[in-house]
């Protein structure tokens, strides 16, 4: 399975809608390779741009320093998202000569032409123009234009190559003019080299909703002329737009936040399982409720796994239908939200497969590993306690509470213990408690503890306890 996914134009801070985006593909080779196929995934780097060269003339920096520097740090929060590394990750400028090849061919072909300032490509020569975007080609017209300095034949026309403008950087393009390449034709180029060197069409191409019209409109125009067989791509997969407090993130609006700040304040499973929980094609609204709550249900999700793993007996035996409900679920174009579902709905009824909590927990492990919520990192951090920094007088404050609670033998227990094994000396007196039928010393233990932040709760397989909140 070849996918290509258009990637960052490194000239500022990635936000949290690269992050949906990127995200929602991760899952998708990741659930594509546990059904058996092989992927290689292509996702580029557009490094070089109007808005980077206009940066580096700002601030005087080379546009080099400033792409690797947003580059890095939007690697580094993929990274912490739990995004796999992708097989190729092309920057454009090192593709400048099949860029070339293919412009070349296309005039050649009667499909670009050499105007003032640039090569533009000749829409008008495209059959199919307008065909991925559904809309017709006087329509598209009607809302085109033709921007000052842009010497085009067709408002529809776009830069397959724009002449170098003073103190910009260019690369020599004989015999038409040095210069530097439009972004559209980046894309095509590189899908071309690295997925598709036949001409015979590769498996998927995504993006983001909002690279439909012009963009890869323009790439499936540029490509498919020069293909032995078309179509370019045989699925076209868009990811929806991310609303902030219902408008759109803009530095303009104020309610700009990088990426790598969120991912501070914010667990980044919890991000995943929050992206996870609305189909990739919907529109989606981001507030600071919806992420509390998205991490609240993982919260959830991970204690009925916890729970499962520890209490592992033996070998795993038997078949769930886990596998199978989660798989119904993502064949039905990825549905994520539905695939979530299966498992709150798993945790739910997990008395239903106390029998068996080593299969279950097996099988919860595979799922969460579809999704790229567990193995988030290389070691299972699912299995690991969250870390606790108990106050320094908490021992302390237990025997105080256990004294009032009038637990006579309870505060010499926890004796020169540390906060750990007081709670569980104290759990265990409690075990003592219940299995005498002392109901009332049971309680008392139960409440001295909650006084100080800890809630007990009683299963069949024993009892556990967790810091409160
Ligand atoms: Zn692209």
């Amino acid at each position: 399975m070849r996918i290509y996914v258009c990637g960052l134009t490194p000239s500022a801070q990635a936000h949290l809608g690269h992050a949906r985006s990127f995200l929602f593909f991760d899952v998708l080779r990741r659930y594509l390779r546990h059904r058996g196929f092989r992927v290689t995934y292509v996702q580029n780097v557009t490094d070089i741009d109007d808005r980077s060269i206009n940066a580096a003339k700002e601030s005087g920096e080379d546009y080099h320093a400033i792409v690797d520097r947003y580059y890095a740090e939007f690697k580094d929060s993929m990274r912490k998202l739990g995004v796999l590394e992708y097989d190729a990750e092309p920057y454009a400028t090192k593709f400048i000569e099949p860029i070339q090849a293919m412009i070349r061919q296309l005039i050649e072909e009667g499909h670009a032409y050499v105007s003032e300032d640039g090569i533009y490509y000749r829409v008008s020569t495209f059959a199919n123009y307008g065909r991925l975007a559904n809309r017709k080609v006087d329509e598209l017209e009607a809302g085109a234009r033709i921007e000052v300095g842009e010497h085009k034949e067709d408002p529809l026309d776009f830069a397959l190559w724009k002449f170098a403008k003073p103190a910009e950087p260019r690369w020599a393009f004989d015999p038409y003019g040095e210069g530097r390449p439009g972004w559209h034709i980046e894309c095509s180029a590189m899908a071309h080299v690295l997925l598709d060197p036949d001409g015979t069409g590769f498996d998927i191409h995504g993006g983001g909703a909002d690279l439909i019209f012009p963009h890869h409109e323009n790439e499936i125009a540029q490509s498919e002329p020069l293909m032995t067989r078309p179509p370019m791509a045989n699925f076209w997969v868009h990811g929806g737009l991310l609303l902030f407090d219902n408008r759109k993130m803009a530095k303009s609006l104020g309610n700009f936040e990088p990426l790598s700040a969120l991912l501070q304040r914010h667990d980044a499973q919890a991000i995943r399982w929050l992206f996870l929980q609305t189909g990739y094609r919907k529109v989606m609204n981001f507030t600071e409720e919806s992420i509390a709550a998205a991490a609240l249900g993982l919260g959830r999700v991970k204690a009925a796994y916890r729970l499962l793993a520890r209490a592992q007996r033996g070998e795993a035996a038997g078949v769930l239908d886990l596998d199978d409900r989660m798989e119904t679920a993502l064949d039905d174009d990825m549905n994520t939200a539905a695939a979530l579902a299966v498992l709150y709905d798993f945790v739910g009824n997990a008395a239903r497969y106390a029998d068996d909590p080593a299969l279950a927990a097996l099988a919860f492990r595979r799922l969460g590993y579809w999704l790229g919520v567990l193995g988030i990192a290389p070691k299972d951090d699912w299995l690991e306690e969250a870390r606790v920094d108990f106050a320094p007088d908490f021992v302390e404050r237990l025997r105080d509470a256990l004294s009032e609670a009038r637990v006579n033998r309870a505060p010499s227990v926890i004796e020169a213990a540390t906060p750990r094994e007081a709670i569980e000396r104290i759990v265990g007196m409690r075990d003592d408690a219940r299995r005498a039928k002392d109901w009332a010393a049971s309680d008392r233990l139960r409440d001295a503890l909650q006084r100080c932040g800890i809630e007990v709760k009683d299963s069949k397989e024993g009892t556990t306890w967790t810091v409160a909140g």
